[in-house]
C-alpha cells in the first residue's frame, strides 16, 4: 500500500490530493489541466448520476443530447454571456493535419481551417437556446424541461484534481418556460434537488442562497447556489441554478405565441453539477486514514475478507461466507467477497480503509468455531464481535448509522464553524485563525465586495435564503445592510 498519508494537519492540501491518488479515484493525465477518472472514483460518481438523475425525471425532466462544439458567432449573441467565458475557451480552428514538406513530422494543414471557428462548449446555452427557436412556438410547447449529461471545457489556470479542471463531466439543466414567475420556482426546484442530493446522499450539509451580481454566473439574472464547508475551513460552491430571466430568449429570437394569441419572449433556467462534487464528498468525509464515504454512494458497501491458512480452511469460511453474500445482494446492499488468495487480509483491510467501504467483516478460525463475525465501521474505527444470525440486521442498521453520524459529524462541524461577525477587524482575524463561514453585514456594493476580497481573499458565497432575516449596517463602511451575508474563502 505504500506508505502513510500525509495529514490534514500536515498539509491538507497535500492530503487531498495523495489521497485521490492513493483511494484509486482519478489521477492526472498527459494533458494539463484534464484527469483520468479510474474506475473506482467512477463508480461514485455514477451513482451520484443515477440519483440525481432520477430525481429529475421525478420532476418531469427529460435527458437530450447537444453537439460539444458551438460556433463562435453563437456564443458572442449574449453579450454578458460571452465576456464571462471568454477567457477560458478552447477554439477548434482546423479540421486536418498533414505530413509536413521538409519531413518534420505531423503539421496543422493550413488549407484545411474553418470558415467559422468552433468553442469547445465551456456551457451549453447558447447552442441550445438556437435549438430552442425551432422547438418553440406556442405556449402549448411549453415548460420544455431539458437535461443534457456530458462534459464541458473550460481553460481554467490552477486545476485540482475533481475540484477544478480543464475539462469536467456535469449535467446541464436547460428549461424554458412562458412566464418569469414559473421559470424562477423551477430555479428554485433544482435548488431544493441540489441540497436534498448532497445531505441526503452526500451526507454533506449546504447553505443555500444567491450569488452577489460580483459572482453571478455570466447572463444569469440571478444565480443560486448551495454552499459546503471542506474540513479546512475553505468553502466550495457545490452547485448552481440560475434564474436567466429573458436574456437568450432574446439573443437567439425565440419567441412564442401566449393563451391570448400575443408574441412574447421565452424565460430560461440552467442549472449543473459536477464533478467538483466529487472533491466535496472527498473532502468533508475523509481523514488521516483515507477515504470516508457514505453508504449511499459508496461502490461497495460491505467488504469481507477471510482470514485463513491454506485452501481447506478458505473453503469452510467461503461456505459461511457465499449464503450471507446472496443474502445482503438480495437486499440490494453491494457486497464483495474478498478471497484473493494473492494478497495478505492486514493489506485488504487497509486497502479498504484507505478506500473509504464502509463496513468490513472479517472471518477467521475462531468466528467460524463461534459462528461470528467481526463487523467494523469505516467512520468511527469501531470493531464489535457480531453472532452470525445477527449479522445482516446488523449490518443494514449500520449502513443507516454510519450515513446519519457522517452527515451529524459534517454539519457539527459547520456550526462550530460558522461566526457571526460585526466588526471587520475582527472578521479578518477569525478568518485566518479560525476559518469557515462568517454572517457578516454588508451594503450591497461592489466595491466594497471588492475591498474585502482584495484585502482577505474572502469572498461573498451567498446571500442565505431563508425567513429571519435582520437589518444592520455593513462592517466595513456602516451603510445600511438589509441582511448578513455569508463569507468564507473559497475553492
Ligand atoms: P456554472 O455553469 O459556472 O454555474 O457551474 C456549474 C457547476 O459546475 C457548478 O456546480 C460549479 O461548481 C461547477 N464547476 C464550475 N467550474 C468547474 C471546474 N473547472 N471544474 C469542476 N467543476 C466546475
Amino acid at each position: 500500500m505504500g506508505k502513510k498519508l500525509t495529514t490534514r494537519a500536515e498539509d491538507y492540501s497535500k492530503w487531498y490530493n495523495e489521497l485521490v491518488v492513493k483511494a484509486d479515484l482519478a489521477e492526472n493525465s498527459g494533458v494539463r489541466g484534464c484527469m483520468v477518472i479510474k474506475p473506482y472514483g467512477y463508480a461514485i460518481w455514477e451513482k451520484m448520476q443515477a440519483e440525481l438523475d432520477r430525481m429529475f425525471k421525478e420532476t418531469g425532466h427529460e435527458n437530450a443530447y447537444f453537439p460539444i462544439f458551438i460556433p463562435k458567432s453563437y456564443l458572442s449573441k449574449e453579450a454578458s454571456h460571452v465576456e464571462g467565458f471568454a477567457k477560458e475557451c478552447a477554439v477548434v480552428t482546423h479540421y486536418r493535419l498533414k505530413n509536413a514538406e521538409d519531413g518534420s513530422g505531423i503539421i496543422v494543414d493550413p488549407e484545411a481551417k474553418l470558415e467559422e471557428e468552433l468553442i469547445v462548449r465551456p456551457t451549453s446555452e447558447t447552442i441550445i437556446w438556437d435549438t430552442y427557436r425551432r422547438w418553440i412556438q406556442s405556449y402549448r410547447d411549453l415548460p420544455l424541461l431539458i437535461n443534457q449529461w456530458a462534459n464541458v471545457v473550460r481553460w481554467e489556470m490552477r486545476t485540482r484534481l475533481f475540484l477544478r479542471t480543464a475539462e469536467f463531466l456535469w449535467q446541464e439543466g436547460h428549461t424554458a418556460h412562458a412566464t418569469k414567475k414559473e421559470a424562477i420556482e423551477e430555479a428554485e426546484t433544482i435548488l431544493d434537488i441540489y441540497s436534498e442530493f448532497a445531505e441526503e446522499h452526500m451526507a454533506v450539509p449546504v447553505i443555500k442562497g444567491t450569488k452577489s451580481e460580483g459572482e453571478r454566473f455570466a447572463g444569469a439574472v440571478e444565480t443560486y447556489c448551495i454552499e459546503a464547508l471542506m474540513q479546512d475551513g475553505k468553502a466550495l460552491q457545490a452547485g448552481t441554478s440560475h434564474f436567466l430571466g429573458q436574456n437568450f430568449a432574446k439573443a437567439f429570437d425565440v419567441k412564442f405565441a401566449n393563451k391570448e394569441g400575443q408574441q412574447d419572449y421565452v424565460w430560461a433556467t440552467s442549472w449543473g453539477v459536477s464533478t467538483r462534487l466529487m472533491g466535496a464528498l472527498i473532502m468533508t468525509h475523509s481523514d488521516d486514514n483515507g477515504l470516508v464515504l457514505p453508504p449511499k454512494l459508496a461502490p461497495i458497501q460491505v467488504a469481507i475478507v477471510p482470514i485463513y491458512k491454506g485452501l481447506e480452511q478458505l473453503d469452510a469460511i467461503s461456505e459461511k461466507v457465499l449464503p450471507l453474500v446472496k443474502e445482503l445482494r438480495s437486499k440490494g446492499i453491494t457486497v464483495k467477497y474478498d478471497d484473493r488468495d494473492t494478497h495478505k487480509p492486514g493489506f485488504k483491510f487497509n486497502e479498504y480503509e484507505l478506500k473509504g467501504v464502509p463496513v468490513r467483516l472479517a472471518i477467521g478460525q475462531r468466528d467460524l468455531q463461534n459462528n461470528t463475525y467481526e463487523v467494523a465501521r469505516r467512520d468511527t474505527l469501531e470493531k464489535q464481535t457480531i453472532d452470525a444470525s445477527d449479522v445482516v440486521s446488523h449490518i443494514e442498521k449500520l449502513l443507516g448509522d454510519i450515513q446519519e453520524n457522517i452527515y451529524k459529524k459534517a454539519l457539527d462541524f459547520r456550526e462550530d464553524h460558522i461566526t457571526t461577525v460585526d466588526n471587520y477587524e475582527e472578521f479578518k482575524q477569525l478568518l485566518d485563525t479560525k476559518g469557515g463561514f462568517f454572517l457578516a453585514h454588508w451594503d450591497g456594493t461592489a466595491a466594497t465586495e471588492d475591498k474585502i476580497k482584495e484585502e482577505t481573499k474572502a469572498t461573498i458565497r451567498c446571500i442565505p435564503l431563508g425567513d429571519e432575516q435582520e437589518a444592520g449596517s455593513c462592517m466595513v463602511t456602516g451603510k445600511p445592510s438589509r441582511q448578513r451575508v455569508l463569507f468564507a474563502k473559497a475553492y
